[in-house]
């Protein structure tokens, strides 16, 4: 592929939209779970005289993508990677399978779920992280735990199986994990989490039992993985406040790699993504043109 645009919301459906028109080769990965969709009432966006729903406004974008023949794959993705040949740009890995792309927009909205874990601010750099790929040398050969129940969390205890000594995947009380791991070394605990505990390092977790498991290593890997998540990966640029860091073209710190919409920060209105997704796809798109010279 040339072009994947991750997200199907405002800044992804434009994106997709102006590559298209700009003759790339664009396809569209989504989980499906627009910001846009929990609107229930639109009055500030263009060219509408009567109040128009988001979830209305939502499923006319995707029509409009469909009409233009843009692909769609439904999955999670879960990481971006430099492809193993570095003429295919990227590897972007999902729950339906892996795709290499020459360039990528990442267009996946906020990110909502936060964990409210008693110690995790306190703990942040110096045992709690967000990223495997990132952080996950640290750990070498020691005991480390994933946050989360799903296939984001799956993906990074998977990450750190190789490189730590034991990874547990804490689901944090919920009751039916969905992590399926052959490693012997990824342990499942679905015990209530009480709060993390440490001088000044993080040293364990506590759970509601009283009981404990010592951990050199807390990461974090609630619902899906969200932009910063993807872009940190690649070691992209990020901002103080953790957003991604862009230029004029919503081009961010790397190559081939965009961002656009409320994954961005700023203004968090439908417009808003519609004009930076814009600006990416064309980016995009003279960039992937520029390479096929
Ligand atoms: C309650 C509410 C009311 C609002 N009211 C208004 C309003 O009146 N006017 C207005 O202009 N704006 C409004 N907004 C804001 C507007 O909805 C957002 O600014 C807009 O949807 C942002 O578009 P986006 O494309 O950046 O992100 P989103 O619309 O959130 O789309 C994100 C896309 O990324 C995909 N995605 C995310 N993570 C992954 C992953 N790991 N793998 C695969 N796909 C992924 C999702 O499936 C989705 O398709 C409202 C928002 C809310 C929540």
């Amino acid at each position: 592929m040339d072009l994947i645009v991750i997200g199907a919301g405002p800044a992804g459906i434009s994106a997709a939209i102006y590559a298209k028109r700009g003759k790339t080769n664009v396809t569209v990965i989504s989980n499906g779970e627009s910001a846009l969709q929990k609107a229930k009432e639109i009055d500030n966006y263009y060219g509408f005289e009567n109040t128009i729903s988001g979830s209305e406004l939502y499923e006319a974008g995707i029509k409009q993508a469909k009409h233009l023949e843009i692909p769609f794959i439904e999955g999670d993705v879960l990481n971006i990677n430099y492809a193993d040949n570095p003429d295919d740009g990227f590897s972007v890995k999902t729950t339906a399978g892996d795709f290499t792309a020459k360039a990528v927009i990442i267009a996946t909205g906020t990110k909502r779920v936060k964990s409210s874990i008693k110690g995790t601010t306190k703990f942040e750099g110096s045992g709690v992280s967000y990223c495997a790929t990132c952080d996950g040398f640290f750990h070498k050969d020691t005991d480390v735990a994933v946050l989360g129940n799903g296939s984001f969390a799956e993906a990074e205890a998977k990450h750190l199986s190789p490189i730590a000594s034991n990874v547990y995947v804490l689901t944090n009380g919920d009751e039916n994990p969905s992590i399926s791991a052959d490693e012997k070394n990824i342990k499942i605990v679905s015990q209530k989490i009480d709060d993390l505990y440490g001088e000044n390092t993080l040293e364990g977790v506590k759970f509601a039992d009283g009981s404990t498991i010592p951990l050199h290593g807390f990461f974090i890997a609630l619902g899906t993985a969200g932009a910063s998540d993807m872009a940190k990966q690649l070691g992209a640029e990020l901002n103080e406040k953790g957003d991604i860091t862009i230029d004029n073209d919503c081009k961010t710190s790397i190559d081939g790699l965009y961002a656009a919409g409320d994954c961005i920060g700023g203004i968090l209105q439908a417009s808003v993504a519609v004009g930076e997704g814009a600006r990416a796809g064309m980016a995009a798109s003279k960039y992937i043109r520029q390479l096929n010279k």
